[in-house]
């Protein structure tokens, strides 16, 4: 991406979000976080999850059953590490965020498995019922 990134976020939120990496499990941030409110890409500041859709997958990154609107993500296909997978992007500035998964709870049945280090929680937002 661009310089101005570089300089903003930190070593991880960069590697994250402008080169695909991924968080080691249960070191981020918001794993564990339950605080309501609403969830910005860290890049642009979009809103993109809220609290009431976060749940504990065990995963040990933070997992979402939905977005905060279909629009505001992008899915791209994933065939690194040998794996088919869903990465999950911010529809805004195409930042990485992680991956979305078809073993989530009702109604959705899926899971966004999000990078902590790809989010900036705002508890001051109304985030729906956590
Ligand atoms: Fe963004």
């Amino acid at each position: 991406m661009n310089d101005d990134l570089k300089e903003r976020l930190s070593g991880l939120e960069y590697h994250v979000t402008c080169e695909g990496g991924t968080e080691q499990a249960f070191t981020g941030c918001y794993w564990n976080t339950k605080t309501p409110g609403v969830y910005h890409c860290v890049c642009c500041n979009v809103p993109l999850f809220e609290s009431g859709a976060k749940y504990d997958s065990g995963s040990g990154w933070p997992s979402f059953f939905e977005p905060v609107e279909a629009s505001r993500i992008d899915t791209v296909e994933d065939r690194s590490h040998g794996m088919v997978r869903l990465e999950v992007r911010c529809g805004d500035c195409h930042a990485h965020l992680g991956h979305v998964f078809p073993d989530g709870p009702a109604p959705s049945g899926l899971r966004y498995c999000i990078n902590s280090a790809s989010l900036k929680l705002d508890p001051t937002e109304e985030g729906g019922a956590s």
